[in-house]
């Protein structure tokens, strides 16, 4: 079997989760009427702390909609200058939502500092966009953002009259991490959106949550954008079979990735850069990047060696799969000093 640390979003689903999807009862989700969709999106909404949730396709679609719903045209957001949602997602919110991205740089630990985020807010005047919303991340490059920030945070934004989204694509791994319920980790947050397609080993699907109101008005905008789905309970079952069964197990990829860290750091030529929840990051020398990664490529391993490659532990990743990473990682640089 392949071990893929590229990233959690590789799983495969589970001979159960394939089971629970077979099984689930369906309808047309567009007219309300699909029972698993409904039940995992109550469920959802429950863990999360808040009274209403909607199912997407992707995490991609999840932000973009939290974004279109908090801010209209020549509004603005304020996100971290490598958070998903304003890098990785194509631009979308200025693309589809007329909404300008206010970047703001990340301290080491991840967070923004208050004081960029007060710098970054633009006074009342007509020469500027409306600044309406901050959006966080957690976990931001596995790492978890420390509570007492996300307090501090939200209270300010709360204060300066910005609505709050939280990226919560991995939220799920800070709750194992912190051993923190999830609804406390929302708290402070207006909305939330969470992904079952990474280390939760669903095939698709991420949830956004929020008030009644909020998620009428993201209700339509998820149309508009194309994801409204219509048996998509087959989907949202494979999701409520990872909420109830693949959570706790979070815990093993933590261990693993520790595991791997450790083992990786006492490899003359690797320097390992951090570890937090799932995620290793790792210094490979710019000359043994192509060769380390055809050589475990050879060794059925995919990773994309680079000054700064992300090795990330998963449901399809077991402690044996980590002991024979380690081992291939040391012959090479034995044979290649
Ligand atoms: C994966 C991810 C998303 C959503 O990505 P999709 O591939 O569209 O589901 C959003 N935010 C973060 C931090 C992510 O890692």
């Amino acid at each position: 079997m392949t071990i893929d640390l590229r990233s959690d979003t590789v799983t495969r689903p589970t001979p159960a989760m394939r089971e629970a999807m077979n099984k689930a009862s369906v309808g047309d989700d567009v007219f309300g009427d699909d029972p698993s969709v409904n039940a995992f999106e109550e469920a959802v909404a429950q863990r999360a702390g808040y009274p209403a949730a909607l199912f997407f396709p992707t995490g991609t679609q999840s932000n973009l909609t939290a974004l279109m719903s908090h801010c209209q045209r020549g509004d603005e957001f304020i996100a971290g200058q490598h958070a998903h949602l304003y890098k990785y997602e194509a631009g979308g919110g200025a693309v589809l939502g007329s909404i300008q991205p206010q970047p703001v740089r990340h301290q080491p630990d991840g967070t923004l500092l208050l004081d960029d985020i007060s710098e970054a807010i633009k006074p009342d005047d007509f020469h500027f966009a409306r600044t309406r919303l901050l959006a966080l991340e957690n976990t931001f490059h596995g790492r978890v953002i420390p509570q007492e920030y996300i307090q501090k945070a939200t209270s300010f934004a709360k204060e300066q009259g910005l609505a709050t989204h939280l990226d919560g694509a991995r939220l799920f791994n800070a709750s194992v991490a912190t051993g923190l319920p999830l609804s406390e980790l929302c708290q402070g947050f207006d909305s939330v959106s969470l992904c079952f397609s990474k280390g939760l080993g669903a095939p698709v699907g991420s949830v956004l949550a929020g008030s009644e109101e909020f998620i009428a008005t993201a209700r339509r905008i998820r149309k508009m954008l194309g994801g409204g789905m219509r048996q998509s309970g087959i989907l949202a079952a494979g999701c409520h079979h990872a909420l109830d069964n693949h959570v706790e197990r979070l815990a093993k990829d933590h261990q693993h990735a520790l595991m791997l860290a450790e083992g990786l750091a006492g490899i003359t030529g690797v320097e390992v850069l951090s570890c937090d929840t799932n995620m290793v990051f790792v210094r490979i020398p710019e000359q043994d990047c192509e060769g380390l990664r055809d050589y475990m490529a050879s060794h059925d391993v995919v990773m994309m060696p680079s000054a700064q490659t992300r090795l990330v532990t998963h449901l399809d990743v077991s402690a044996d799969d980590i002991e024979r990473v380690i081992g291939l990682v040391h012959t090479y640089f034995s044979d290649n000093p």
